[in-house]
């Protein structure tokens, strides 16, 4: 048996010190500035797009038109999908039934409203149901909600003002308490997209990502009546490896579902035909986003958003088709928003959220 010389035994001593050293080294800068996480991105952008349509009325409710012509209107728009979303007021006839004459995929759904008592004036979009849940009175939207999970369905909370604007608005605690388990938030309501005098609708969205509560965003036309002003003014736009003729039902609901779309708004059909994302991606800690044409790119996150301080970013571009922003562990979430101007009037897109996940 031999054994190490003395310099040896301080060799071996010193790499072993150098490593140990490293080591800490890494360890601290792990808790400051290097800390460990992943970005949960929704998107994988296929080679075709579809806008679909989540939110609309009919003379089965307080809508003008027939199921059969708003189905129509929209297929002369070009959207691959609409889903018909009656009251359920009692006094109506809301129902689940396809009404025919279309070439376009159609998504059965309500819009859960019931009647004055108690806090059940919230309105709730259920979409891809099987049945109407009737229920009035505390508790409602939550049973409703419930139903439509077990049945596959999706839900949104509609118009999220404040109750004291009106009584069919969600208020901050209703977001955060009342309801869970929805699947997303209107960010934007064909002509609407603020509480009068107050805040953009995103202000909700952003609560409830700050609180930990998932959601996605969806932008509808809540269309009633007056086709040249009110059609086409809020869309989701899913991304979809199908192409028009061969995209089902299911393909619409699981993009719905997993968040791979983003919401399109203007809040005037004469305002521009909203910015496209073209692709999403993320590398790293790097989203990279792309658009269909010149917009201002703000990246949205807990550090900087709308709840907090009002129509806020961490990082605005200006006048760009792409925009690059890399991510810390404390924006727990990244939302975007692209926004572009013409002839004094702008129009939006805004994406679903990006995790932040340790
Ligand atoms: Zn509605």
């Amino acid at each position: 048996m031999t054994f190490p010389n003395w310099k040896q035994t301080i060799a071996v001593l010193s790499f072993c010190a150098v490593f140990a050293l490293a080591a800490l080294w890494a360890l601290a800068d792990a808790d400051v500035s290097t800390r460990q996480f992943t970005l949960n991105s929704p998107y994988d952008f296929g080679e075709y797009q579809h806008k679909v349509q989540l939110h609309t009325h009919t003379t089965n409710s307080d809508g003008d038109h027939a199921g059969e012509w708003v189905m129509q209107a929209y297929e002369e728009l070009g959207y691959a999908a609409v889903a018909i979303t009656d009251h359920d007021y009692t006094r109506f006839s809301a129902t689940l039934e396809d009404p025919g004459g279309h070439n376009i995929i159609f998504i059965p759904g309500v819009e859960y409203s019931g009647n004055d008592r108690e806090r059940s004036w919230n309105h709730l979009l259920g979409i891809n149901i099987s049945t109407i849940h009737h229920a009035d009175g505390t508790g409602a939207r939550q049973a409703q909600i419930d139903q439509a999970a077990r049945e596959g369905g999706l839900t949104y909370l509609c118009h999220p003002y404040s109750e004291n604007v009106h009584r069919r608005g969600w208020n901050e605690e209703d977001v955060l308490e009342l309801v869970s388990g929805y699947t997303g938030i209107e960010i934007h309501n064909g002509g609407s997209y603020h509480e009068p005098g107050g805040r953009d609708y995103p202000y909700k969205v952003d609560l409830a990502l700050m609180s930990g509560i998932r959601v996605w965003v969806i932008s509808v036309d809540d269309f009633h009546r007056n086709p040249e002003t009110a059609l086409h003014r809020g869309c989701v736009v899913i991304n979809s490896n199908r192409d028009g003729r061969s995209l089902r039902r299911e393909d619409v609901v699981a993009a719905l579902a997993s968040g791979n779309y983003f919401a399109a708004g203007r809040l005037d059909t004469a305002h521009p035909e909203p910015p496209r994302f073209t692709n999403i991606t993320v590398d790293g800690h790097t989203i990279t986003v792309k658009t269909d044409k010149e917009t201002d790119i703000e990246f949205i996150t807990s550090r900087a958003n709308y709840y907090l301080e009002g129509a806020n970013h961490v990082q605005k571009t200006e006048g760009v088709t792409t925009a690059q922003y890399t991510a810390t562990h404390e924006d727990g979430f990244v939302r975007i928003k692209a926004s572009y101007t013409e002839g004094g009037s702008t129009s939006y897109a805004w994406s679903n959220p990006i995790f932040i996940e340790d």
